[in-house]
């Protein structure tokens, strides 16, 4: 017997080819909607990820309320994917809503400020602890920019990454560890990039490898996530983080904290709770709530760095001062109304407090039955949000955590749970909540288990 991650591999081809019949005849609004949207998309939905679910199409949506979804075929799901943590803050809010239909009739983005973006700023002081903010439309751009100032402050061109890493479409980080060597993560192309000068890519967790790296004082930046959850999840060894601060500091590199996913740690962020005082901190997907947004912190001395760098403005030729940042509709008035409503009354220190409890539980449930099933697997938790992996111990660095996928598996436990209701993010197996998410929602997520690992055992369903 073929046998990958503790399972039978042929027993994986023949449950997956089941449950793909099952849900082709099961979602035949779903299907006959993506056949349409070949016609008229590049990818047949909006954007490529849409196709990337298990099942060959994705299901399309009438309605996501809270913790759940309801596709055109009337099925009915517990959403643990929430748009790969864009809707972290739940579906359909009405505090949200509101906010955003209010400011809509009062002007979506006059290039003007509102005075919301005063609460705005003094919050994301309060919560994060950086002293200077700005914002963008998405995560990519905030990281993006993030790079740009860091390259004006510092005069030095590198940027470091962690091999695994993600970080939206920044092509500095579009780079993974081949054979020792810088090479394009998933082959992608290089888009004219040279990436072989501009990119220093070290695996995670490794300080004797960072301490090189840095060594030669050409880096702009490290770009990091304190935790990598883009290829599974790689928690920090114990003292890298402050090794990586500590580094840092001492050859003179911007540290830019991504905590677009860790932000499920807490209110502020993972960075917060341990410490760790980035230079700079991006943050964006479910910040605003499911309206696209962005935010980015700078530390004081960062920040008048970089105020030295831009050239002046002089108000009597009207020069613009852009000095590279794109994004007309960056803090537009509706954008900034959603991000109060979220910080204020949703993504809130009580929404917190339940989120996390009801995620330990889920992670507890899940360990509880891989153990039971006698499987070599784990879980992860970060805060609010959980990572089952097919591996025996927790990976420490990308390439371990790549060594620990196993893509037929994933496909079918994705595909197995959607047709029982339970969305999970297809790119790997992450779970998150909302703070709408509900105790039956872990109950679901329990009862599907047992039985796709009792079927994975070689019993019936
Ligand atoms: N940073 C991290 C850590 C991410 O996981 C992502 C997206 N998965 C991004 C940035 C980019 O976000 P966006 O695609 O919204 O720009």
């Amino acid at each position: 017997m073929d046998h990958k991650a503790g399972v039978d591999t042929r027993l994986v081809t023949q449950l997956y080819a089941r449950e793909r019949e099952r849900f082709e005849t099961t979602h035949p609004r779903s299907r006959a909607l993506f056949a349409r949207g070949k016609e008229t998309y590049l990818y047949g939905a909006p954007l490529h990820w849409m196709r990337r679910w298990a099942g060959g199409f994705p299901i399309y949506v009438q309605v996501a309320k809270g913790s759940c979804l309801t596709d055109v075929d009337g099925h009915e799901y517990v959403d643990f994917c929430l748009g790969d943590t864009g809707a972290m803050a739940g579906h359909g809010d009405p505090r949200i809503a509101d906010a955003v239909h209010c400011q809509m009739l009062a002007g979506a983005t006059m290039m003007l400020p509102t005075a919301d973006a005063l609460w705005l700023g003094d919050e994301l002081k309060r919560r994060f602890g950086l002293p200077y903010w700005n914002l963008a439309t998405s995560a990519s751009d905030a990281n993006r920019f993030c790079i740009r100032l860091s390259r004006m402050a510092t005069g030095r061109e590198k940027v470091l990454v962690f091999s695994g890493c993600y970080h939206g479409s920044v092509e500095e980080a579009h780079v993974e560890l081949r054979d020792g060597r810088v090479a394009l993560r998933n082959n992608i192309h290089a888009n004219a990039f040279d990436h072989a000068r501009l990119s220093k890519v070290i695996e995670f967790n490794d300080p004797e490898a960072l301490a090189r790296a840095l060594a030669d004082g050409d880096v702009a930046c490290v770009l990091a996530e304190p935790v990598m959850t883009n290829c599974g999840m790689v928690p920090p060894a114990a003292g890298y983080l402050d090794t990586l601060r500590r580094l840092t500091r001492e050859t003179g590199t911007v540290l830019i904290i991504d905590e677009t996913h860790t932000i499920s740690s807490g209110p502020g962020g993972y960075a917060r709770i341990h410490g760790i005082e980035p230079d700079m901190f991006v943050l964006g997907k479910a910040i605003a709530g499911g309206i696209p947004a962005a935010v980015y912190g700078l530390a004081k001395p960062i920040a008048e760095r970089v105020w030295q760098a831009l050239p002046p403005v002089d108000p009597a030729v009207k020069q613009s001062a852009n000095a590279g940042f794109g994004g007309t509709l960056a803090g537009n008035a509706v954008t900034v109304a959603a991000l109060r409503a979220t910080l204020e009354h949703v993504l809130t220190e009580d929404a917190y407090e339940r989120m996390i409890p009801l995620a330990g539980r889920l992670a507890a449930s899940a360990r509880r039955l891989i153990d039971a099933a006698g499987l070599p697997w784990h879980v992860t938790q970060i805060g609010a949000r959980i990572e089952q992996m097919f591996s025996p111990t927790v990976p420490r660095n990308g390439s371990e955590a790549r060594d620990a996928r196993d893509g037929a598996l994933e496909g079918l436990l994705h595909l197995y749970f959607m047709n029982r209701g339970v969305l999970i993010t297809p790119f790997h197996t992450m779970l998150l909540l909302c703070p709408a998410s509900l105790p039956e929602d872990i109950a679901r997520h329990e009862e599907v288990f047992s039985t796709f690992l009792a079927e994975l055992r070689g019993g019936a369903e």
